[in-house]
């Protein structure tokens, strides 16, 4: 199977559309206010919150950037960035089944779309992304860790990789295998559907400083078949070309998200300790208006969500970057603010400083993110040519 031209055509500017009430997002709103505050400190200890994902699928959270919602980014980022601010492990599953209906979405595999769309669409499946290790070794940061071999019928994939969240027996993602050729022969990448069935190994990962609640796990494949069926792209650079700008984009609702969450915790104790913090940098007077102006860049680049100018890449890169960087400062600064309390392990800034910690380290990385604009503003060339 390989990608048709004929999806690459689609529309690339989605008009903008005049602001009006969402009633899916109040109710996303209300769901991150009722059910996910109280319990984000146990997601943080390692509660997996499947229960509340699937209320947030059956509201609509996971499907406004579809095409079946009209593809809409700047929804799904904005109700993303509703449930980071409450809880930034949460944010992240969203990130990771988002980005899973995204490559469904964009699969020219209609038999595999629509087989699980409908259902992943509205969370009555769950699924993750393993992209992070094949996204690396696009940009020249480390090779390809799984390896495909043709079959019958399908490809034959072995390999391990050490971190993958929102998945579990059950469950499934989305990962991506590079094909062994003969000697001569130009290799080639291949994305497919990996369910949870029985034949894939889940080891426990060691404890993290966060995130604990995203059931991450590593996952070895030993002679793992792949039918034809369950080919998402192949072969795949075209097709990452076509939804890397998106696939990060998207991750900005995590950072705005967490840095809302920050300054609603600095304003928190404005009350009784505004006498002494008024000499602290980063006060959410400070903080707010460039979230806000933030917010706005990134509501404009999620209107044309599958542009592939070597532009457009650059500023959703330098958006994710800053995106990440303020996170790091608004959590760092509640935490100034708050003091003692704030220092206290079950406290909501505490857990910010480590969920701002995971925004900058996730994949892309802040560094990885550098070395990407780094090389595309040395190289003109259109980002879709380049392989990264
Ligand atoms: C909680 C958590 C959840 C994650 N969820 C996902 C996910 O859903 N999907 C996904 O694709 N990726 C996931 N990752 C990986 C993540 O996106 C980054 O790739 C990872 O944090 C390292 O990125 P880095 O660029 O900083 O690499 P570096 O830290 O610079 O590491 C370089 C390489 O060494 C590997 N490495 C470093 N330390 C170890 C170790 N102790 N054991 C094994 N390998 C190691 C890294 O994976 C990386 O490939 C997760 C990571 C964490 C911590």
């Amino acid at each position: 199977m390989s990608a048709s031209s004929a999806a690459l055509t689609m529309d690339r500017t989605i008009a903008a559309r005049p602001p009006a009430a969402i009633p899916a997002l109040d109710i996303i709103a209300n769901i991150a206010q009722v059910q996910l505050t109280p319990m984000a400190v146990e997601i943080d200890e390692g509660h997996y919150p499947l229960e509340i994902m699937a209320d947030l699928g059956k509201a609509g959270a996971f499907r406004f950037h579809l095409a079946d919602g009209g593809h809409r980014f700047d929804l799904a980022i904005s109700a993303m960035e509703t449930i980071s601010a409450a809880c930034g492990s949460t944010g992240f599953l969203a990130w990771c089944h988002d980005v899973m209906g995204l490559y469904l979405d964009q699969s020219d595999n209609a038999g595999l779309r629509e087989r699980l769309l409908p259902y992943h669409a509205v969370a009555r499946t769950f699924g993750g992304t393993a992209l992070s290790n094949p996204m690396k070794s696009f940009a020249g940061i480390e090779p390809v860790l799984l390896k495909a071999r043709p079959v019958a019928g399908g490809y034959s994939v072995t390999g391990s990789l050490p971190w993958v969240s929102h998945i579990a027996p059950g469950q499934y993602c989305a990962a991506i295998a590079q094909i062994e050729v003969e000697a001569g022969c130009e290799s080639h990448e291949v994305m497919f559907l990996l369910p949870f069935d029985g034949r894939a190994r889940l080891r426990t990962c060691p404890k993290f400083s966060g995130m604990e609640g995203t059931s991450t796990w590593g996952i070895t494949l030993e002679d793992f078949f792949v039918p034809v069926a369950d080919i998402i792209a192949d072969p795949v650079k075209p097709f990452i070309a076509r939804i890397r700008a998106s696939f990060i984009l998207l991750q900005t609702g995590m950072a705005l998200g967490v840095a809302r969450g920050a300054i609603a915790d600095i304003r928190a104790v404005h009350g009784h300790l505004a006498h002494v913090n008024q000499y602290l940098s980063d006060g959410a007077d400070e903080l707010e208006p460039e979230l806000d102006a933030l917010r706005a860049r990134i509501m404009a680049l999620a209107a044309t969500p599958f542009d592939t100018s070597r532009d457009y890449l650059l500023n959703v890169l330098d958006a994710r970057a800053e995106g990440a960087e303020l996170c790091l400062r608004a959590a760092q600064s509640a935490l100034l603010h708050q003091g003692a309390s704030g220092y206290l392990m079950t406290s909501a800034p505490q857990r910010r400083i480590r969920e701002s910690h995971f925004v900058a380290i996730v994949t892309p990385a802040i560094k990885h993110l550098r070395r990407l604009m780094a090389q595309l503003e040395q190289d003109p060339s259109p980002a879709q040519e380049q392989g990264r």
